[in-house]
């Protein structure tokens, strides 16, 4: 039919989810390697605040000068401390941002080509930007690996990274919400055949 002819492809989307340093971002630039869409959350939470977006005027607002650096960007150290200690403030501050961060991605997924798209969202589960995605891909490892690679890579305490880990969604309750688990616990040979996997797969449903 000629006036469907030029509609494009729905595309395939893969929402991959994962606790604290389980792996989301080495685990997506394996799938970029291979000609994945990436549409990370984090990326975009971050790029939502810069100087002369209107969420970072919001949150000045909200919060005043106390959160803001000398140079006009917004001090995350001490937003986090803020929100640390004050529930209610990290509700405001996600009432500002949820919607924001929600928005730029659906943008974004509009926009991006590629054979199909997987987006990044930290706390998929209960998010309403799981409704955006075909399947879910959960990266996992055990706790003891999370703990040694925070530890590792933040130069966190012990004490710390348990701490960090004990305030997200089990394990358990991630591997619930999961289409497809793939196991960063080995090296990354391994990981990155286990993605080469996936990738194959993703490009065959996304072509269906
Ligand atoms: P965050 O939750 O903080 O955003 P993340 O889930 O994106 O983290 P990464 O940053 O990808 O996790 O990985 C955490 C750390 O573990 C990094 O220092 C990374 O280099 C290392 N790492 C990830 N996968 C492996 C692996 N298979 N073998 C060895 N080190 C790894």
């Amino acid at each position: 039919m000629p006036e469907t002819r030029d509609a494009p492809r729905p595309r395939f989307r893969v929402g991959l989810t994962g606790g604290i340093a389980s792996g989301k971002t080495t685990v997506s630039s394996l799938f970029a390697d291979l000609g994945a869409a990436i549409i990370d959350t984090d990326v975009i939470a971050r790029e939502v605040v810069e100087p002369g977006r209107p969420a970072l005027a919001a949150i000045r607002n909200e919060f005043g000068e106390a959160v803001m650096a000398e140079d006009g960007t917004l001090d995350r150290a001490a937003m986090r401390r803020v929100i640390f200690t004050d529930a209610d403030a990290r509700r405001r501050l996600e009432a500002i941002l949820h919607p924001v961060i929600r928005d730029e991605t659906i943008r974004q997924a509009a926009a991006a080509d590629g054979p199909y798209q997987l987006i990044v969202v930290p706390l998929l589960a209960g998010s309403p930007l799981a409704a955006l995605m075909d399947r879910i891909l959960v990266v996992d490892c055990d706790e003891a690996t999370q703990i040694r690679r925070l530890m590792d890579r933040d130069a966190e305490s012990e004490g710390q990274a348990r701490r960090m880990l004990a305030a997200q969604v089990s394990r358990e309750d991630r591997l619930a919400i999961a289409d497809d688990v793939v196991d960063n616990g080995g090296d990354l040979d391994e990981t990155r055949a286990r993605v080469e996997a996936l990738h194959r797969k993703y490009v065959d449903l996304a072509a269906r």
